[in-house]
């Protein structure tokens, strides 16, 4: 048949420079990539790497681990070894954790201008050792960790203060020649955070980091990144996001992949049409939902399912999806690429939607 037509985007990506992030391209040339950050002790290596192993399958593709303590660098080697996605160790306060996370082979570095005194001193042997290596550096400005002299100067984390700090740091590693950089500039305020971004973009070419931090539990901190990522990607700002949320990483890497997926910017994978029911629904739309979607979870092909609470608007959204359900009167009548191919009682709807779906998934992916 015809091949299905490229998927409207709204904007064309902000021309960048290019790195690699272990087998992971960054930059305006590749996909935009979620990334996620493990809430274990890095040197449980165990732990940290069975945490890296459930992102991974969540859909992350590139993983930061903190680095507070010698015995959690001397952890680094073997889990940068042993992840299947790129790892990036978080450096803060101790420049000789950079040098370590180098060393043991991590695919990048970040390192918080805010948080390494007299870094600055140091930044030649960093760009040297990075360079030997072939490790791009991220710059990761934060609001609740500026610079103290760009807090005098500018009196709070302003949009420009959050900027000037990455520039900053940013030309003092070009002075040694070395650009493979990535930046961020996080604030918890969505606002001041796209401001922050907006200044960025107009500044250098370097790609950047997305993040709105501190962002909150699962619920806010959704909205908060959904909302500020929705401003600067609609302008083709930002070439990895992470979703900072007061929720397991996994949580954080799902919302990330769904921000994507919403915007285009990643294919789509399961997609759950739901309607939001109504006085008219003749089934528990919710719990049908909730049932369909944990049912189908993980599935890799990408599939639009509608499940619809009655027959008023459910055959015709039914109808456009892959695979739907509209009911009424205690039954459900399963459609498939707009065909009703069986009506079944209320309570195999669930069961047969899922076999209908793995029937489907298993004719767009040959074994
Ligand atoms: Fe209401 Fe039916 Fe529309 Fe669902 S499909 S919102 S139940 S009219």
């Amino acid at each position: 048949g015809m091949p299905a037509p490229p998927p409207v985007t709204l904007a064309a990506r902000r021309p960048t420079r290019q790195l690699r992030v272990g087998a992971v391209g960054v930059g305006s040339d590749h996909p935009i990539s979620v990334q996620s950050m493990t809430t274990t002790v890095t040197a449980d290596v165990n732990a940290t790497l069975q945490q890296i192993a459930e992102l991974t399958a969540a859909g992350c593709d590139i993983v930061r681990v903190a680095c507070p303590s010698a015995d959690d660098a001397a952890a680094l080697p073997e889990i940068a070894r042993k992840s299947k996605i790129p790892v990036i160790a978080d450096i803060h306060f101790q420049p000789k954790y950079v040098f370590a996370a180098i060393e043991a082979g991590c695919a990048a570095v970040r390192v918080n201008p805010g948080n390494i005194k007299k870094f600055d001193d140091r930044i030649a042997e960093i760009a040297q050792a990075a360079t030997e290596r072939g490790t791009p550096i991220r710059i990761g400005v934060n609001a609740g960790s500026l610079d103290p002299r760009l807090m005098a100067k500018h009196g709070r984390a302003t949009p420009e203060a959050l900027a000037e700090s990455a520039l900053w740091e940013a030309s003092l590693f070009a002075e040694h020649g070395f650009h493979d950089l990535k930046i961020s500039v996080k604030h918890n305020d969505p606002v001041v955070m796209v401001r922050a971004y907006e200044i960025l973009a107009e500044s250098c070419d370097y790609p950047l980091h997305l993040g709105v931090t501190e962002a909150g539990p699962a619920f806010q901190g959704t909205i908060k990144s959904a909302v500020a990522f929705g401003a600067l990607l609609r302008q083709g700002i930002g070439d990895t996001i992470r979703v900072s949320l007061s929720a397991p990483p996994v949580e954080e890497a799902k919302v990330g992949g769904q921000i994507l997926q919403s915007l285009n910017l990643r294919p789509r994978k399961l997609e759950i049409v739901s309607c939001p029911s109504c006085g008219r629904a003749q089934v528990d739309v919710y719990k049908l939902a909730d049932e369909v979607t944990a049912g189908l979870e993980g599935m890799e092909v990408p599939l639009r399912v509608a499940v619809m609470g009655c027959v008023v608007n459910g055959p015709g959204e039914a109808r456009e999806a892959d695979l739907g359900v509209a009911s009424g009167n205690g039954k459900g009548q399963i459609f498939v690429k707009g065909e009703v191919v069986k009506t079944v009682p209320e309570h195999r709807i669930v069961e047969t939607l899922i076999e209908e779906a793995l029937r489907i998934a298993e004719e767009l992916e040959p074994a």
